[in-house]
């Protein structure tokens, strides 16, 4: 992809409303929830030896899932890890597992709570563990933009697609739309499959992996994909601009990858000269034409796995996890893609002392911060996943 020219220009980002630690809640989701319980000093010594005691009393009763961008303070206490689809398909593996301790982030958990058996809890240590991609589409504004193509005749024509890092009732829209989830590893089946049963696609809510997907992997013109901006009336578009459109994309995107730039891909390559440059899917567009791969996480940890020893790679994606690919192979040169730190923040908010805390609850007989997803809704969004499962 690398040396590819384009007079396209990226979108800004959407801007994020950041709230403050312990100032103020968002209604519209969990940013900002207090902790209900007592939760252990971050500082207590004994907080590994607590989060194993307790593991160890709660036997097979409880599995814990740890997303690839966690902190190690917390991957070492998981009997998994994963990226967010793995996770669920590894809950839902293990029927004999009452408590499904989900370290990720609150789509995921919702995700395990869809696919694991009714008897099973999901519990996810910190309610504040949001996305913002995933917060950046709410089901309200997705229903108005359907109305809207509803009154313009052109519904029919759509096939809508979401990323795995959506809401569960943004799952659910897609499932009674008939239209499928997708991860970023099967993004390009996911669309195929789209553009077989539809002439359009309404991609949700990840503008990146949209673009990226339909531009450099399925042959279409930026000039295909146009941007819905759910802050702007009919989303900012002209009626003629979404007839002809074939891709439209929701006006999201990740906070995490979102950061990296041109000038990130430039800066490591004059610094390390003959530097691979591997970057996530979730990344904008003009990144991912510069960098020399892509790929979801999963082809991210394998490629590294795979590369020459002594080559060098830039990574972007979490700061977490290319930390832990760079002390996983000391005999190859593996660098976080951007000089300044890259954490996901909603991620981090699943900490020790949470996990802690989560554990210890269980052992005491109470179940804490239990994610449930109501039945209808899980009923639709299994339809848009197994969907996805159904793909050729
Ligand atoms: S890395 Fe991005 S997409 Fe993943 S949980 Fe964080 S904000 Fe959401």
């Amino acid at each position: 992809m690398a040396g590819v020219t384009s007079t396209w220009t990226e979108p800004a980002n959407t801007p994020v409303a950041l709230l403050l630690l312990g100032r103020g809640t968002d209604p519209a989701s969990e940013r900002g929830v207090d902790c209900p319980g007592e939760l252990p000093a971050p500082s207590d010594p004994d907080l590994v030896a607590r989060a194993e005691a307790a593991k160890a009393a709660l036997g097979d009763r409880v599995f814990v899932l740890g997303h690839h961008y966690q902190r190690d303070e917390v991957i070492r206490f998981a009997d998994v890890t994963g990226d967010s689809f793995k996770l669920a398909q590894q809950a839902a593996a293990r029927p004999e597992a009452e408590f499904i301790v989900f370290c990720g982030v609150h789509f995921m958990a919702e995700s395990a709570d869809i696919l694991t058996k009714p008897s099973q809890r999901v519990i996810l240590p910190d309610l504040a563990a949001g996305c913002s991609m995933a917060d950046m589409a709410v089901l309200g504004q997705v229903e108005t933009a359907w109305e809207h193509f509803e009154d313009l005749g052109i519904a029919g024509d759509i096939v809508p697609v979401t990323y795995m890092n959506s809401s569960a009732d943004i799952k659910g829209f897609v499932g009674r739309n008939n239209g499928v989830v997708c991860t970023s590893s099967n993004a390009k089946r996911a669309l195929t499959w789209s553009f077989e049963q539809g002439s359009k696609v309404f991609f949700l809510p990840d503008q990146h992996l949209g673009r990226n997907t339909a531009v450099l992997e399925m042959g279409f013109d930026l000039d295909d994909c146009v941007l819905y901006d759910p802050h702007k009336p009919q989303g900012g578009l002209t009626a003629e601009q979404l007839r002809n459109a074939r891709m439209i994309l929701w006006r999201g995107h990740c906070s995490v990858h979102g950061r990296f730039t041109l000038d990130s891909v430039r800066e490591v390559r004059e610094r390390v000269p003959g530097v691979n440059v591997l970057v996530h899917p979730e990344c904008r567009h003009d990144v991912v034409r510069a960098a020399d791969h892509v790929g979801s996480t999963e082809y991210i940890i394998k490629a590294l796995e795979a590369a020459e020893p002594g080559s060098a790679w830039a990574v972007g994606t979490e700061l977490n996890l290319v930390r832990r690919l760079a002390l996983a192979h000391p005999d190859k040169q593996i660098m976080f893609l951007d000089r300044t730190v890259c954490y996901c923040s909603t991620m981090n908010r699943i900490d020790l002392p949470h996990l802690v805390w989560a554990l210890e609850e269980l052992v005491a007989g109470r179940v804490p911060n239990v994610i449930t997803v109501d039945e209808k809704t899980a009923h639709e969004a299994r339809i848009a996943l197994d969907q996805m499962l159904a793909l050729p």
